[in-house]
This record gives structure tokens, sequence and C-alpha cells, in this order.
């Protein structure tokens, strides 16, 4: 596959954690594919947008090396790599372009569970298995501690039960496979999720468009996820108290109701409308509250 000037082309994890969520984000973006599950490539039909499938660990370097313009890959592994890159580079290849709110975990150290854990100075001389061990030797150094960093690809967890560590540093979300190796979390070098990387300069032929409408589509859809339009009617005089109570709200449009006194209003809600909120406002004298998802946005 060459890399094109006028179609753009994202990677995306071909299957794992992040490939379905990545998949339904572009897909809100309003892109479409002619694709086959199976195979590596997905022609964009909508607008001249491809997807590469591949593992995640590629996306960073099919980026440095311009074979993709864009990729959704993990902050972790973007981190890793961007590490050892300036460190056998001098500069980085690819940056975070915008963080996407899907795929969130820790990177974190974690020493058996009936072990006290006083600091990371406690590590010094004990050995640590990663299959990160650029940020795990970048925070040793900070934390000024002497400890072995052992690399391992996979199955980092039972290391320690291996003989192969004293302590680990991986991804954790719920802790539940840490239990399970009789480790417990410490210290968190890294919280992580899903991004947006793409190069560390911008494109410079027709590309750029493309990526421009992309991500203010993004943001779009990133914002409007967590927003609601709320609609209530109220008297005149009990407006005052009630919109200190909209959560995040944009400045609400008021409508006179034709034939009566009392007001309609209309609010886009960043924060979350709880029904503790609505109950609020219905004590504040709002009438008729209706919650309506938000299917759409372009500021
Ligand atoms: P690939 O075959 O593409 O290399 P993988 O096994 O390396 O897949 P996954 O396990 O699918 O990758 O994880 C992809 C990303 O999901 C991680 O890099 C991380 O950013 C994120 N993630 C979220 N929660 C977790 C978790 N509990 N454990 C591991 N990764 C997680
Ligand atoms: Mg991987």
């Amino acid at each position: 596959v060459q890399g094109g000037r006028d179609r753009l082309r994202i990677a995306i994890q071909k299957s794992g954690r992040l490939a379905d969520p990545a998949r339904a984000l572009l897909t809100s973006c309003g892109l479409s594919w002619r694709e086959s599950r199976d195979r590596l490539f997905c022609y964009g039909e909508s607008l001249p947008i491809d997807l590469l499938l591949v593992r995640d660990d590629d996306i960073p370097g099919l980026i440095r090396d311009g074979v993709c313009d864009l990729g959704v890959v993990g902050r972790n592994v973007l981190a890793e790599q961007d590490i050892a890159l300036r460190r056998d580079q001098g500069a980085s290849a690819f940056r975070e372009w915008r963080s996407l709110g899907f795929g969130g975990c820790r990177l974190s150290i974690a020493i058996p569970e009936t072990w006290e854990w006083s600091g990371a100075a406690q590590l010094a001389g004990l050995r640590i298995a990663t299959s990160y061990p650029a940020i795990l030797g970048d925070w040793l150094r900070e934390q000024g501690v002497d400890a072995g960093v052992v690399e391992l690809s996979g199955s980092v967890e039972i290391a320690p039960k291996l003989g192969q560590a004293d302590a680990i540093c991986d991804l954790v979300s719920s802790g539940a496979t840490l239990a399970a190796n009789q480790l417990k979390p410490t210290v968190t070098l890294l919280e992580s999720e899903a991004v947006l990387a793409g190069p560390v300069k911008p494109f410079e032929d027709s590309r750029a468009a493309l990526a421009e409408l992309l991500l203010r589509r993004l943001d779009g859809v990133l914002r409007m996820r967590h927003s609601k339009l709320l609609m209530f009617q109220a008297s005149r005089e009990a407006v005052p108290g009630l919109l200190p109570l909209l959560p995040d709200a944009e400045s609400p449009t008021v409508m006179q109701i034709d034939g009566g006194d009392g007001l309609a209003l209309q609010a886009l809600c960043h924060g979350a409308v709880t029904w503790q909120r609505l109950e609020e406002l219905k004590r504040a004298g709002a009438r008729g509250l209706l919650v309506l998802p938000v299917e759409g946005m372009l500021a």
C-alpha cells in the first residue's frame, strides 16, 4: 500500500480492546468504508479516508514511516515508542492529536500483596518486569531509583510467580488480573486512554483539509457524547433561580410561550443531567422538563 497524497489513511487495531470503539467513533464522524472485516484495508466511501487494520504496536511506526497518516492507539503504546525514538533519533515523529475517551487504563507498578508499599525507594535493587521499558526506565531515573528492568512482551503479571522478577509495571484497569496473581497496584506512572495519533508536522497537501474536516467532526462527536439538550418551561420570576442549576450549560435560549405568560427555555448541557439535578430544577419552578440526546453538533 502506497502513501497517498489525496486520501487520508488511518491505522486502527485489527482486533482487541480498541478495535470496535475506534471504528464506532470514526463511523459516528460520518465515515463509511467498502470493507470486509477480515481484510486489512478498508476503502473510504463517504470521504477519501481509508482504514488500515493492524496490531496496535505497529501504529506509531506506520505514522513515523508515512505509511499511515493517523492512528488510533493507546497513549501507553505511543508514549513508550516516543521515548524510545527520541532516545535513538533525538526527535519525535508522532504525537497525540486528541484524546478519545475510551480504552482507559493506568500503567502502574504492582508488588506482591503481602508487601507494604513505602514508596519508589523501596524498588531499589529489585527486578521489575514490564512491556514498557522506556517509560519505566525514565520514571526510575526521575525517582533516582536504581532497579533492574526485565523486558517481557506478554504475561508480565506472572513474572513474580515464575521468579523472573520481584515486581511488575503493567497496565491495570479493574485490578482483577493483578489480584488473581496475588499482586496489588501501587504508584501510577501513566494515565492512559485511546488517542488519535498523528505526525508532528502538519500535512502540506490535500490531506491537510481532510484531517481538519475529520478533527472538526471528531471534536463535535467527543463534546456531544456527554451533552444533553434540556427543555422546560418556567415563569419569568423563576428563571434567575433556575439558571445556576443548569449543569455546565451554554447560554440558554429563552422563548415567550404563545398566548401564555410563562417562558420556554432550552439549554445545551455538557455536564451530567442527573435525576437529582432535574428534581432540583423542578423544585425551583421548572415545568415539563425534557432531556434530549444530542445527535450532532458543529461549532
Ligand atoms: P494487538 O494484537 O493489537 O497487539 P494487544 O494485545 O497488544 O493487541 P489489547 O489487549 O487489545 O492489545 O490492548 C490494547 C490497548 O487497550 C492497550 O494498549 C491499552 O491502551 C488499552 N487497555 C485498556 N484497558 C486495558 C487493560 N486492562 N489491559 C491492557 N490494555 C488495556
Ligand atoms: Mg499489542
